[in-house]
């Protein structure tokens, strides 16, 4: 390079135990050169062969939904799903409070704090919230811009044909910038799968965007709810940009059909997101991806009326998989670092995932010599940069 860094980090250990210095320019990594090779510097960041990796990337949060800045609320237990969103209209209702009172700027902070430099957030698109809370959630981004990347779902949490206003308000939240139209259990919901498909389907390529779909429903129902959507990725050219969250129908389905439709994702480009929920639900994201299906990971619910499960780091999340599949080898354990770095940078454009001339300089280092060490030791980062400023030291 001729022009000098604004930052340069020497003695950076890269996956592959390298020793390099990385040379930021423009909030973009400049140049990966090996260490000791001397060039025109501006400010330098010794790392003393901290292990460095790309910023993290969470694909499921709803910045929309945390109560984390809000006192404590006991989780109340609902019997379903339906019953669990009565309980969070009431609640908003109840206690009405702006993102940030409620605790979407804290979660981001702590977000970035544990290594996301980029995230996919969904924001509840209903009758009880309207298009108020993405208004909110556009301007959130644009103060965030320059720190973390975030891409917005306009989701219907209340249903798509069993929420008369849906329709209307998701169409108006694409034009208003959201990224994503996002769906909500079909059956389970709407009890109309063909009606709410057509309806987000018909949005999707009318506005040219991708889909990101709620799947809770289980067993024969949620696989051919998986068809569908698989079926109408394929036939609206819509193959890279569908993401199914939670499928958690995969959890339920017999070997010989969960080839069959591990084929049909795979061949769709659909991909499946994947928070390693606790219990039976959990789809098995080792057969999966043995499989070649794309399965990137998510936070989901922070502290919120859903679940009083709260994991927000994504080194966190990496060792949940670990722990609820046992995985054991290095390489399996340091494999699962793909699904909230490469693989959502490559088929959802969340953060680039690679330390290479070009990619956004989001970095992070951590106290380690080889990647699974990260995960066993659920280490927090020694140094969060993003967009190539130097966030934590
Ligand atoms: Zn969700």
């Amino acid at each position: 390079m001729t022009a000098t860094a604004d930052l340069t980090l020497n003695r950076a250990r890269l996956a592959d135990g390298r020793l390099v210095s990385i040379d930021i320019f423009g909030g973009r990594i400049a140049a990966v050169r090996p260490a000791g090779d001397p060039v025109q510097r501006g400010r330098e960041l010794d790392l003393n062969g901290q292990l460095v990796l790309p910023g993290l990337t969470d694909g499921h949060v709803h910045l929309d939904k945390t109560l984390m800045a809000m006192p404590w609320r006991p989780h109340r237990s609902a019997p379903s799903i339906r019953a669990r969103i009565d309980d969070e209209k009431k609640h908003r209702r109840d206690n009405p409070a702006s993102l940030e009172e409620r605790g979407a700027q804290m979660l981001l902070e702590t977000a970035l704090r544990l290594g996301t430099t980029s995230l996919r957030t969904h924001v509840d698109i209903d009758e009880v919230t309207k298009l108020d809370t993405l208004k909110e959630l556009l301007e959130l981004r644009e103060r965030w811009a320059d720190r973390v990347q975030i891409q917005i779902v306009a989701f219907p949490q209340s249903g798509v044909v069993t929420c008369p206003v849906a329709a209307e308000y998701l169409q108006e939240a694409l034009r208003m910038g959201a990224d994503f139209i996002g769906g909500l259990d079909p059956v389970g919901i709407d009890g109309d799968q063909k009606g709410q498909l057509d309806i987000i389907f018909g949005l999707a390529e009318r506005y040219g965007r991708g889909l990101d779909i709620h799947l809770h429903d289980g067993g024969e129902i949620g696989l051919a709810e998986i068809d569908d959507i698989v079926a109408r990725t394929s036939a609206a050219g819509l193959e890279g940009r569908t993401t199914i969250s939670h499928a958690f129908a995969l959890a339920d389905a017999a070997p010989a059909r969960l080839d069959a439709t591990a084929t049909a994702l795979r061949e769709a480009k659909v991909s499946i997101l994947s928070s390693i929920p606790g219990g039976d639900r959990c789809p098995p994201i080792p057969k999966l991806r043995e499989l070649g299906v794309d399965v990137f990971f998510g936070s989901d619910n922070i502290r919120d009326c859903w679940n009083p499960s709260s994991v927000i780091g994504m080194i966190d999340r990496a060792m949940l998989a670990t722990y609820r599949f046992g995985l054991r080898r290095d390489e399996d354990i340091a494999a699962l670092l793909d699904h909230v770095t490469t693989i959502p940078a490559r088929l959802a454009g969340l953060g680039d995932g690679a330390i290479r001339e070009g990619a956004r300089a989001d970095l992070i280092a951590f106290e380690a010599t080889h990647l699974p060490q990260v995960v066993v030791e659920r280490q927090v980062p020694n140094v969060v940069i993003a967009r190539g400023a130097i966030i934590y030291c």
